[in-house]
């Protein structure tokens, strides 16, 4: 029989009734070292004082209005991001699906504003932009697609990390090119600096919109506000979700002005997007990473967290193949199936997130401790040991 839940999340048999920094607890009391952070949501850990406050101020002033009206967090929140990034302007969501749903909307716009004829958005395998038809469509991948056709036309897919074939791939069609600067479902894969700086030259060569999917590599993840920042390299448009809610339900399509021209009034739009009770977490969130020493915390905290990991991959060679990735969002790649070592970090009581490419990616809380690092260390050493063990 089904069950009351639709049966689509292949669950761990864990539940979790409270938690407190980078700590989750069990019913029973017992404690769980959270490096996956509810795959990067809670970037600022579980319970953060200051943004249980925000939302308890505004959960007792006022809930929802709809985009029928000002809504002043929205405005802060927008004006946060506007300061701190490339952009100049912000649509609200309540996922990340709907921010780069809304990301490739607006490069539609834009060509159709200038009348190029441009309608194509290039996309890369291995990429992961959300579930809605459209997305799933623009990401391409067996996976995600099979069984739902038929998909949305006008993606056009290219090999990740294969220069000639992007280059044949742009035409007199293509509108925007669509990239994770890290990609996160697909495993932890950075993409070098010189190339996001080579592609924003091919996109200005040939009239083309660059769209960055920071879903999950952003909001200080790698230790800059958006990881795009280590090229220099800005995009036209970028779509932002996870972190920046730490846990409230929250995206964000950040633009330029000129790639937003075709947005005017009545072309877009979402009910609860950006509502009052999101937007006081989210500008709590903003506020709290552009403070002094937040994403230097995370530089170093990282640093030391992939030291410790590359000791790891040395000391149990038949358990781990290699650590990449960048800042807090660490992909280790295994060479027994990636879930076995998922299981035994449970048994450990800790908890990190499988990946493609057979990786597991650890993604903790941003403001995790230098103890806790050492700590979830010492727990996943001990799941490898135990895999070793029963491999004997
Ligand atoms: C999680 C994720 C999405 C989808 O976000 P949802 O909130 O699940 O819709 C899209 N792109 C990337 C890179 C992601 O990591």
């Amino acid at each position: 029989m089904i069950t009351p839940v639709l049966p689509t999340y292949a669950r761990a048999p864990l539940s979790f009734v409270e938690g407190e920094g980078s700590w989750l607890k069990t019913e029973d009391g017992t404690r769980y070292l959270d490096m996956g952070a509810g795959i990067a949501v809670s970037a600022l850990g579980h319970a953060h004082p200051r943004l249980v406050a925000a939302l308890e101020a505004q959960g007792r002033r006022l809930w929802h209005t709809s985009n029928l009206y000002q809504i002043p967090n929205q405005t802060r929140l927008a004006e946060l991001l506007v300061d701190n990034t490339f952009a100049d302007t912000v649509f609200f969501t309540n996922s990340g699906t709907e921010a780069t749903e809304a990301a490739v909307k607006m490069a539609r716009k834009y060509h159709h504003a200038h009348e190029t004829g441009r309608d194509e958005i290039i996309t890369f395998n291995g990429s992961f932009h959300g579930r809605t038809l459209g997305m799933i469509s623009a990401a391409g991948s067996e996976k995600l697609t099979k069984g739902f056709g038929p998909l949305l036309p006008g993606f056009v897919h290219v090999p990740f990390g294969d220069h000639e074939a992007l280059h044949a791939a742009i035409t007199e069609r293509t509108a925007a090119i669509m990239i994770e600067p890290v990609q996160g479902e697909g495993g932890i894969l950075p993409v070098p600096d010189q190339c996001l700086k080579g592609l924003r030259d091919l996109c200005d060569q040939n009239g083309i919109l660059l769209i960055y999917d920071e879903i999950q590599c952003g909001m200080g993840r790698t230790g800059k506000l958006f990881a795009h920042e280590w090229s220099g390299a800005e995009p036209d448009i970028m779509a932002v979700a996870k972190g920046i809610g730490g846990g409230f339900p929250l995206g964000a399509c950040l633009a330029t002005e000129a790639a937003a021209v075709g947005m005017a009034a009545g072309t877009h739009g979402t009910t609860y997007g950006g509502n009052p009770l999101a937007c006081a977490v989210g500008a709590e969130v903003v506020e709290i990473m552009v403070e002094d020493g937040f994403l230097g915390h995370v530089s170093e905290v990282s640093g030391h967290l992939r030291q410790g990991l590359e000791g790891l991959v040395a000391s149990h060679p038949d358990v781990f193949e290699l650590v990449r990735g960048s800042g807090l969002m660490l992909g280790v790649k295994c060479r027994v199936p990636n879930m076995d070592v998922v299981n035994a970090g449970y048994d450990q009581k800790l908890l990190t997130v499988p990946g493609g490419d057979n990786v597991i990616r650890i993604l903790p809380p941003l403001n995790i401790s230098r103890e806790e690092v050492d700590e979830a260390l010492r727990r996943l050493d001990a799941a490898a040991g135990a895999i070793e063990s029963s491999q004997d």
